[in-house]
């Protein structure tokens, strides 16, 4: 029977792969989960190292999702979504970078983004009328959203961000593609743009006729191929090393992907979840309490959450027992001093430029390998360091950090925004005429 779905919230009632992707989010407010995760056989383990990237995770995502999408189908919307590297570079003995930042918007964010788009257009294919796809953003998010669904057909994107709050080349990766992707430029903040996003959602009939769906972080089309990298890397180590994995963490989205692979048999040494001072997940991994609480700026922003949404999801991987998730994971918090110290340290050490977020997991890294010197360490690297040039250039000087090609293009590109006020009314009236 074909992969389902249920909610966090309430274990034993399932939908289908179509709800789980397209709802996003359970209307009970939990978060969606497989009912079953498949241990990879023989046939997975006698092939693996060899198959090219995209291949490698067809086979993963396939016994996973277990015919809810026909097979070929199925291996080209990975081919698709999954069209270039994340490659391992060795930093100095037992330590390795994996580089996540070889998509079109140069964060590991395109490979959930990419596949989610490919599938949500798949899903929606018979549907006889065009998906909506809302999202609003702070940065990131909004810019690979975008960029995955750009000329996907049958998909419409409206995007919301804060005027003024987001950086020049941010703006421009959400402002310039046309096409299917529309932006909104809004009199307000980013919490005003999640207002607007809600009011929209909250209104049943426009929601139902526009065909809305959102595609935040925790839909479950964005956490599975966040899993294939975790097998890329392993197979790039020597033969029969089993790594742990340094993963900077926000939401736990990535780090979840990887709880995900292991379940589906990838060796794993131990995991570490890196943070900066919004150490939630740390201090829980410590105490055994969950403490959430309002989140505080700092130089790795994409960390800066003070509830993650994916805490569900680890908690139910772990049968909810404090105990058992401290047996793999550990945790560790740093400031944004260190970070920048750690950002310094690297490039005299290694000659290696690493961004903010990436930084962080070299500092957890450093620290868990005084106590397990034989460990390897693989660093999963967030974001290529161009994306938060400000930082670097201070720490490290100008020109120390290469501004790839697909990043410095923007610059010329002409945006193409809608002002809108953070009025709901207005904002409502505008979704309702099309545009
Ligand atoms: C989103 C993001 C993170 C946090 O990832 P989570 O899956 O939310 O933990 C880390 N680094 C960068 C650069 C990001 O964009």
């Amino acid at each position: 029977m074909a992969q389902r779905f249920y909610s966090t919230n309430s274990p034993g009632t399932y939908v289908d792969l179509k709800e789980a992707v397209l709802r996003s989010l359970p209307p009970d407010n939990g978060l969606y989960m497989p009912e079953r995760v498949p241990k990879l056989g023989d046939e997975f383990w006698n092939h693996w190292r060899d198959w090219p990237f995209a291949e490698l995770g067809y086979r993963i995502v396939s016994p996973l999702l277990d015919g809810a999408v026909p097979e070929e189908v199925l291996r080209s919307m990975v081919e698709d979504a999954i069209n270039f590297d994340a490659p391992l570079v060795p930093l100095e003995e037992n330590e390795y970078v994996l580089e996540l930042f070889h998509g079109p918007t140069l964060a590991f964010k395109d490979f959930g983004a990419r596949f989610m788009a490919r599938l949500m257009g798949w899903l929606t294919r018979d549907d006889g009328r065009e998906l909506t796809v809302l999202v609003a953003t702070s940065g990131d998010t909004g810019g690979a959203v975008a960029s995955a669904f750009h000329d996907v057909p049958g998909t419409r994107v409206v995007i919301l961000y804060p005027r003024g709050k987001v950086s020049g080349l941010q703006e421009k990766q959400l402002t310039t593609l046309g096409g299917n992707i529309t932006a909104l430029e809004v009199e307000g903040t980013f919490d005003d743009c999640q207002r607007l996003v809600k009011a929209a959602f909250l209104d049943r009939e426009l929601s139902e006729r526009l065909n809305l769906t959102s595609a935040n972080s925790i839909n479950i089309a964005r956490l599975i191929p966040q899993s294939f990298y975790y097998f890329h890397a392993a197979r790039q180590l020597p033969e029969g090393t089993v790594p742990v994995f340094v993963v900077p963490s926000g939401n736990f989205g990535n780090l979840t992907a990887g709880l995900l692979a292991e379940r589906m048999g990838l060796p794993v040494r131990h995991f570490i979840a890196a943070t900066n001072r919004n150490d939630v997940v740390p201090s829980y991994l410590a105490s055994g309490e969950y403490q959430p609480r309002p989140s505080v700026p700092t130089i790795s922003n994409a960390m800066d959450v003070g509830a993650p949404s994916n805490f569900a999801r680890m908690q139910e991987i772990y049968g909810k027992e404090w105990k058992r998730m401290t047996e793999r994971i550990a945790g560790y918090a740093f400031d944004d001093e260190q970070t920048r110290a750690g950002i310094r340290e690297l490039q005299a050490a290694c000659g290696y430029q690493m961004d903010p977020h990436g930084a962080v997991g070299f500092l957890a890294a450093e620290e868990w390998r005084v106590l397990h010197p034989e460990d390897v360490a693989v660093v999963l690297e967030t974001a290529h360091p161009a994306k938060f040039l400000d930082v670097m250039v201070e720490e490290l000087g100008e020109g120390a950090v290469e501004i790839p090609e697909r990043l410095a293009c923007l610059a010329h590109r002409e945006k193409v925004a809608i002002a809108m006020e953070a009025d709901e009314e207005k904002f409502l009236g505008w979704l309702q005429q099309g545009d």
